[in-house]
């Protein structure tokens, strides 16, 4: 019964650092999102106690009537809010609803066909040192050089040389909407499966401001805590004919218990997504990155060889080009650290630098879009990224754009209620 900061100081220190970071900063990793409170409160909860292997109403442990109630809602919550016949709401992670779902389809050894990492694909896309990459026999597509779009007749091309058994459509670093029926097509003429990976786009698809995946795919997988702005983990989506194999790749499969209190705070958050103030939110996060990718295009980012990937955003998130700047990923992720922006220095496709440092950087609006910002505020922050990646900005224009972030960090509070809750 003795509180968090009674029983461990240090662990209780770090936490209220970190909500003080969040709140002092503007988020604007690609990935990342604020759960709302009551999504937390929901992870937080004594569900975190439970055992309960198995399915609602098949479980292989005692009193698991309250927990049912609870994953049941999940489930039919997530399959309403994507249309879809079937729902798993139990994978832990993306990374292992993605495994849960090849093994579900796959024997070791067989063929996928997934973006290339460096063009913006995931590690469980058939990264080598991941398990995909382990497991199967891995092709790659690519983007095309000039349009930085994803290259269809590539995609065709290796679908028929390779003869994959799936083809997997979905990224983690691509600013354009995919062909899901092309890419539907291309795995039928050769027999292979489709799998879409829409974790970065979930809470796009949800309010009909991206192309839903689910008509066209044998299967559908997702993090739950990206666009869609709930607790970490993943979800599977499938049509009910093959949900069977899901389950039971899942569980027993993949993992064992579920982590019910995580599945509480999947339920809520799938509440809120079908509210319309979550579509009028993922609106606002377009908005932003739209804003964002015009004023990085400008002719005074121009001249400091700064460029934005494909030309433009229709998501969540902009790729800075810096193939032509002096500044690196590396750099410019430091830069804008150094004034309060949190962003990834990513490779962009074709990148002349090493992965490690890059000619990159990733920028997503979805975290700042939670917080209230709109395309006011989007535009002062387009301006401040701006203003730091041009190289010439020397230490004290970088704390005039610090002070610029703090005022619009000030603007929109971040879980006010949560100042003193760690003490
Ligand atoms: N799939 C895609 C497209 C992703 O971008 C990510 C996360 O970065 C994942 C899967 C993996 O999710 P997790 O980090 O929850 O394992």
């Amino acid at each position: 019964s003795r509180s968090l900061a009674e029983t461990d100081p240090e662990v209780a220190a770090a936490i209220a650092a970190e909500l003080r970071r969040q709140q002092t900063t503007l988020e604007m990793i690609a990935s990342e999102n604020f759960a709302p409170v009551a999504v937390m409160q929901a992870q937080g909860s004594v569900l975190t106690n439970k055992y309960a292997e198995g399915y609602p109403g098949r479980r292989y442990y005692g009193g698991c009537e309250h927990v049912d109630v609870i994953e049941q809602l999940a489930i039919d919550r997530l399959k309403d809010l994507f249309g879809a016949e079937y729902a798993n709401v139990q994978p832990h992670s993306g990374a292992q609803a993605n495994a849960a779902a090849m093994a579900a389809l796959l024997q070791p050894g067989d063929t996928i066909l997934g973006l290339d990492l460096a063009h913006g694909g995931h590690l469980t896309h058939g990264m080598k040192l991941n398990f995909s990459g382990k497991l199967y026999d891995v092709a790659a597509y690519h983007v095309d050089r000039e349009s930085h779009l994803v290259d269809m007749a590539e995609v065709e091309r290796l679908a028929h040389e390779r003869r994959p058994k799936l083809v997997v459509a979905g990224w983690s670093a691509y600013p354009r909407q995919l062909d899901f029926a092309e890419f539907r097509r291309i795995a039928d003429e050769v027999g292979a499966y489709l799998m879409v990976d829409m974790a970065h786009f979930a809470g796009l698809v949800a309010t009909g401001l991206h192309p839903s995946p689910v008509p066209h795919a044998h299967v559908v997988t997702s993090t739950t805590h990206k666009t869609l702005g709930g607790p970490r983990g993943g979800v599977i989506l499938a049509t009910a004919e093959l949900g069977k194999k899901f389950n039971s790749a899942v569980f027993p499969g993949q993992q064992g218990g579920p982590l019910e209190h995580v599945i509480a705070g999947k339920a809520v958050a799938f509440k809120l997504a079908a509210e319309p103030a979550f579509r009028e939110r993922q609106e606002r996060t377009l908005d932003g990155a739209r804003i964002l990718a015009d004023r990085l295009l400008a002719a005074d980012c121009r001249e400091a060889g700064v460029s934005v990937v494909s030309g433009g955003t229709d998501v969540h998130l902009v790729l800075v080009d810096l193939r032509d700047s002096v500044l690196d990923g590396k750099q410019a992720e430091d830069r804008l650290h150094a004034i309060g922006i949190t962003v990834n220095r990513n490779a962009v496709p074709f990148d002349p630098r090493p992965p490690m440092v890059s000619s990159g950087v990733r920028i997503g609006t979805p975290a700042l879009a939670a917080r209230g910002f709109g395309r006011e505020d989007f535009t002062e922050v387009a301006d401040i990224i701006a203003t730091a990646l041009h190289p010439a900005v020397g230490d004290d224009g970088l704390a005039e754009l610090r002070e610029r972030v703090t005022r619009l960090a000030d603007r929109h509070p971040l879980y006010p209620a949560l100042d003193g809750a760690a003490r």
